[in-house]
């Protein structure tokens, strides 16, 4: 079990699927630079359900117990629930589960991916508002079908639901407390996330960031509400719950509070590059010996090498100068 150079061990990995998407989310795939001439991974590129399944294994002996499946959109990689059972056999997996927009989240597809073994779903949505919402995903698509979505996902028992909300201000911080209202008293917990300077193209500015802590005081003008303890190291979220019992919401303050400290999340790129932080500008190129016949120990030794000599923590020397590094795109690395 490796730690890193900072003492974190490696407990979540990420594997992005696809590094499409149906959606240009001004903030991550903007249309200018995702149009018709962006060249995509081609097919032969990504790894075979097979390989990640592989590497799962392999990962899952390195002490990774949580694999969250992303992308890109990931419900668009065919059959997706065919590598969910895969994922779903590995030994020491204690917690699988899946990021998407819900476009594609029918309920057939919701339960059929409960059935191959996925826990539980988090699912993108940045407003109620539709007009706000349509412009933010532009590609015209309306709140209500992502709703449906996330009835599908309750309706197959993928709990508990998360629904996570990117803030960028001027564009969607009146829709907040809506949020809040929507699913308070459902089970479903919101999770309000800082914009961040995830790779290059989406043109960030620390002026655009919404802060938790604005989040945490325009909740608290509404109802009463107290924080709850975290549930394990390196959860990300900042915990709070409404003081009469109608659930919980969270904040994710990676600009504004970082928490490298605990950081235990690796990424898999849908070639197979592994990425040892959000905003690394380089990866470690996994598909390379899987597809040449290397052996489980030549492959476990190769991500506990790199592992051992990580000592990322982007966020906490975020500053002007580090923005314009070339890091890696979000749709590529996985959200
Ligand atoms: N397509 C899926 C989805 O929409 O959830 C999975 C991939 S998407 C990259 C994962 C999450 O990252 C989404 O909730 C998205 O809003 C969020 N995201 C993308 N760019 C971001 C940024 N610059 N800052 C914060 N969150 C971001």
């Amino acid at each position: 079990m490796p730690l890193d150079l900072l003492g974190r061990p490696l407990r979540d990995l990420r594997i992005s699927v696809t590094d499409r998407c149906n959606f240009r989310c001004t903030y991550c795939m903007p249309r200018e630079i995702f149009g018709r001439d962006f060249e995509f991974l081609r097919r032969e590129e990504l790894l075979s359900f097979e390989e990640i399944a592989r590497l799962a294994q392999l990962f899952a002996q390195l002490g990774v117990e949580k694999i969250r499946l992303t992308g890109g959109e990931p419900l668009l990689r065919r059959d997706l629930e065919s590598l969910v059972e895969m994922l779903a056999e590995v030994k020491g997996i204690r917690d699988l589960t899946l990021t998407t927009n819900g476009s594609l989240l029918t309920r057939e597809k919701a339960q059929a991916l409960k059935d191959a073994g996925l826990n539980r779903v988090t699912i993108s949505l940045d407003s109620l508002d539709d007009a706000v919402f349509r412009a933010m995903n532009d590609v015209n698509f309306p709140v209500t079908r992502v709703l449906d979505a996330i009835d599908a996902a309750d309706a197959a028992g993928l709990w508990p639901i998360k629904i996570d909300m990117v803030l960028k201000r001027g564009v969607n911080e009146e829709s907040i407390v809506d949020m809040a209202r929507h699913f308070r008293g459902t089970g479903h917990i919101v999770r309000f996330i800082e914009y961040m300077d995830v790779g290059t193209t989406n043109g960030w500015r620390m002026q655009d960031v919404v802060p938790g802590r604005e989040v945490i005081e325009r909740i608290a003008r509404e109802w009463p509400i107290e924080p709850v303890t975290p549930n394990y190291f390196g959860e990300v979220a900042e915990r709070w719950r409404y003081r009469d019992g109608a659930g919980e919401f969270g904040v994710i303050t990676s600009v504004t509070q970082p928490f490298c400290g605990s950081c235990t999340r690796a990424r898999l790129t849908a070639d197979g590059q592994l990425y040892l932080c959000l905003f690394a500008t380089e990866g470690h190129d996994l598909r390379q010996p899987l597809r040449h016949r290397a052996t489980d120990e030549e492959i476990l030794e190769a991500i506990r090498s790199a592992w051992r000599v990580r000592d990322d923590r982007y966020s906490e020397i975020r500053s002007s100068e580090t923005v314009g590094l070339p890091k890696v795109e979000m749709s590529r690395i996985g959200g």
